[in-house]
């Protein structure tokens, strides 16, 4: 069930309405607006009729959510999530732009490429300190090292910070250090991770599974957002297909579907949806204009030589020509990056 508060109510409002679903068992997920404060309820809606709040005069509607996810739904909120990553923003016309290398792997060297990625233009920088890797045998990840190089370059070039979490207990030691978790494919449906990471305070970009559907997609954002935490980018990388050509399909009908089934903003990763790295930037074209809020591309000063993902990686001054040709796209859609 969804409760749309009137405009002009004070949080006191809220608070009372929050208050009442609670007493009778049910959890209220307050979803602030630029105009209107939004209240999911998430439990047996029957017993919400007993409260009569539609005679409310702070609530302007309540309303059933048809879908199984409920708090991500664009039903439950008509307007374009923007999310506020260590001060930059992605969503409803904020477009961002991810780079960095698959897994940070030395100071020097992770340094070095996030200077050329924001000399080029890029807004975020990402890099993994824990590794999901297929092989045991594998680099595994610099670990906190890691998460401190990440800082490091926060600090140096203002670019806010993105890694990838892979187990619970590591939340409380990635958020002191990084700007906002990514949940990788492998784990998107890790429910004790997701739970962990919705009463975690820093934004979550999640990731579709390899095999999963837009539906699962959904409702594993649907267990961050309903644990309390309403900062989550959904990210479309590709999934898996009998096609061998490409290490991924990337799938973008993702996007627009997702777009107009929840409000969150939708980013698409071509590095992992491809494979393939002269591949790279025409997908990120394509989902420029499949209405993507942003893109999140592996960029390394030598891929020859990078630890992970050298294939799909960039060169710097790839990276350079990518941003020159998406800028006509953005602008065709009415994006900008902040
Ligand atoms: C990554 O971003 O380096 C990564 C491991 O991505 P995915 O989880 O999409 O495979
Ligand atoms: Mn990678």
């Amino acid at each position: 069930m969804i409760i749309v508060m009137k405009p002009e109510n004070s949080k006191e409002a809220t608070q009372k309405v929050a208050d009442k679903i609670k007493d009778m068992g049910l959890k209220p997920v307050c979803m602030e607006g630029t105009e209107r404060t939004v209240i999911a309820v998430i439990g047996d809606e029957r017993l919400l009729e007993k409260l009569h709040l539609d005679g409310d005069p702070a609530i302007e509607s309540v309303s059933p959510v048809l879908t199984p996810y409920k708090t991500v739904s664009r039903e439950a909120h008509k307007a374009d999530s923007i999310i506020d990553v260590g001060g930059v923003k992605i969503g409803g016309g904020f477009f961002g732009v991810i780079a960095g290398p698959c897994s940070v792997e030395s100071r020097e060297s992770f340094l070095e490429t996030a200077d050329a990625v924001k000399k080029y233009g890029a807004n975020f920088l990402r890099g993994g300190a824990y590794k999901p890797r297929t092989s045991p045998y594998s680099f595994q990840g610099l670990g906190e090292e890691g998460l401190i190089i990440l800082e490091e370059a926060y600090q140096k070039t203002g670019m806010p910070a993105i890694s990838e979490v892979v187990e619970a207990v590591d939340v409380p030691v990635m958020e002191k250090h990084i700007n906002a978790f990514q949940v990788g494919a492998r784990n998107m449906q890790n429910f004790r991770l997701l739970q962990a990471l919705g009463r975690a305070k820093k934004p979550v970009i999640l990731k579709r599974g390899m095999a999963a559907t837009l539906e699962e997609l959904l409702l594993a954002a649907e267990y961050i957002v309903s644990e309390g935490n309403p900062s989550v980018i959904l990210c479309e990388r590709g999934i898996r297909t009998y096609e061998t050509a490409t290490r991924n399909t990337l799938d973008l009908n993702a996007v627009p579907y997702l777009k107009q089934h929840s409000h969150l903003p939708v980013i698409v990763d071509p590095s992992h949806g491809t494979g393939v790295r002269e591949l790279v930037i025409p997908m990120s074209k394509a989902a420029i204009a499949a209405g993507a809020d942003g893109i999140m591309v592996e960029v390394h000063h030598n891929p020859a030589e990078a630890m992970s993902d050298g294939a799909q990686s960039l060169f710097p001054h790839e990276f350079e020509r990518l941003m020159t040709e998406i800028k006509g796209y953005l602008e065709l859609e009415g994006k900008t990056l902040a």
